[in-house]
């Protein structure tokens, strides 16, 4: 029996505050807005843009992975899906563009052409290097060659054999020239033996330089991440050999068999790993001294816009707590570990929270769920167009049991999540720019040339219920608020 009274529980509570809880003083600043530098690291790896796209089956698959990383940020495509769905996601995304493609899809010659025009389809692509069984370059064939040829001939009788191809030392600046002298779109590389080791393609080439902000690996491949259970090692290990980053996706990670879990993993993979979610800071010094070689720690409980937790369960720890108590721990260790904000963002100026109490980066569902590349079906409602949205622990994400265990054992039974609609935003891109104005405004406002200025000079202060009224528009009708009639 506790020693202690029960109703000390109710004085000694921690007053948990969120996003709209607080506001950012402005600084005195030297810097003008448009100065403000947003590059963040994820343990090592850098990103131009601290924006994460949340693992949900409604929110990251390839296009809003490869749009969110040509951007500077990075999608982690979700686990909802068998293991090879989500291989062939990350690897979609790693194929996007790069400068010389590894993984590069081929044929053989004696395939016929209607087979090739659907692998062309399948993988969107549309020039297929042809191959020997022993790797040797023999060919290519083009969507130009395909476009009039009868279905039922052999790749042989129309690819191109006389090829243009370059040894893998080749760089970038000859890789163009050659493309540009020979008037072609694709340039496959050989070594020594002549056999096929990768593929330049003009369209790669100029998508690099259409998007100088993207977040890239060392091979100039456009970054990604992938969602895991800690529990699940086959997936882990399949995502390991072509994936940047791994995070945890479990709604309450600090869980012995979790941890016990998350040991034997970290032994298996090489790739960086974030874990969470997290809520506490006793949580997070735990992480940081039983889980050697972490990247991160995803932190916040609850607050998600499609999250039911806390009204199910009422536990959880809202983004803004979690976070500041999370890179607490970190400063205390001295880890070279990264806070992840997860859950609740609606605007700029909460990702300026985040940033103001330790984030190095911030995972959004919401925001990038009403975009046209999530994978979210759109829908039009009385002439407005929406995006499907729900959260991982909703009935509709339930029913394809990929993720259950996201949830703990009871939960199988109950919904933590719930499904509804978001507006349809446009490309993320849009997104992303908003994003971008609005967070250096915010850090024009403290004074902050970069993130780890904002974790030293921001200074917070309270809004009171009466004051959150005041600071925003008040006292006007605003067109299409909640004045308006509407028949
Ligand atoms: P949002 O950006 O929509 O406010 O929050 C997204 C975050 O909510 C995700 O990154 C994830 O951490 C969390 N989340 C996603 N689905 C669920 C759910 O069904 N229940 C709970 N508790 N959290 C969820």
């Amino acid at each position: 029996m506790t020693s202690k009274k029960f109703s000390d529980k109710l004085k000694d509570k921690t007053i948990t505050l969120t996003f709209n809880d607080v506001i950012l003083l402005p600084g005195w600043t030297r810097i003008e807005p448009n100065e403000a530098d947003l590059t963040t690291y994820i343990g090592h790896i850098r990103l131009n843009l601290p924006f994460i796209s949340s693992p949900m089956d409604t929110v990251t698959e390839s296009d809003m992975a490869i749009s969110l990383a040509r951007e500077g940020g990075i999608g982690i495509i979700h686990r909802n899906c068998s293991i090879d769905y989500q291989v062939e996601m990350v690897k979609k995304v790693k194929r996007a563009e790069s400068f010389v493609i590894t993984d590069v899809k081929t044929i053989s010659k004696d395939i016929k052409i209607k087979d090739a025009i659907k692998i062309m389809k399948t993988y969107g692509i549309n020039g297929l290097p042809v191959i020997t069984e022993d790797r040797k370059l023999i060919g290519i064939l083009t969507g130009r060659d395909v476009r009039f040829a009868n279905p039922e001939m052999k790749v042989e009788d129309i690819m191109t054999k006389d090829i243009i191809y370059a040894e893998e030392s080749i760089k970038e600046d000859e890789a163009k020239k050659i493309l540009h002298k020979y008037r072609i779109e694709k340039l496959p590389v050989v070594n020594k033996n002549k056999e096929l080791t990768g593929l330049i393609t003009y369209k790669d080439l100029m998508l690099k330089e259409n998007f100088p902000n993207s977040s890239r690996d060392e091979d100039g491949k456009l970054l990604c991440g992938a969602a895991i259970s800690p529990t699940d090692i086959e997936r882990a290990k399949k995502l390991d050999e072509w994936v940047d980053l791994l995070v945890v996706d479990v709604s309450h990670f600090y869980n012995k068999n979790l941890f016990d879990a998350t040991k034997k993993l970290l032994k298996t993979i090489s790739t960086p790993l974030v874990v969470g979610s997290i809520g506490t800071y006793e949580s997070a010094i735990d992480c940081l001294t039983k889980l050697d070689s972490i990247v991160g720690l995803r932190c916040g409980i609850g607050s998600g816009s499609i999250c039911s937790t806390a009204v199910v369960t009422r536990a959880g720890s809202p983004t803004l707590y979690a976070t500041a108590v999370a890179a607490d721990a970190v400063k205390e260790v001295g880890a070279n570990v990264s806070v992840i904000a997860d859950g609740g963002v609606k605007n700029p100026g909460d990702i300026a929270l985040a940033l103001a109490v330790g984030a190095s980066a911030v995972m959004m569902g919401n925001i990038f769920a009403g975009t046209k590349e999530s994978p979210g079906r759109l829908i039009s409602i009385q002439g407005r167009y929406y995006k499907t949205y729900w959260g991982m622990g909703s009935e509709a994400a339930r029913q394809k049991r990929y993720s259950l265990d996201r949830y703990s054992q009871p939960s199988k039974n109950i919904a933590e999540g719930v499904e509804g609609y978001v507006p349809f935003k446009g490309k993320v891109k849009d997104i992303v720019d908003e994003l971008i104005g609005g967070l250096k405004a915010s850090m024009g406002y403290v004074g902050a040339a970069t993130i780890k200025e904002m974790w030293e000079k921001a200074k917070l202060a309270g809004v009171s219920f009466v004051g959150a009224k005041e600071i925003m528009p008040h006292d006007i009708f605003l067109p299409g608020g909640p004045d308006q009639k509407t028949e």
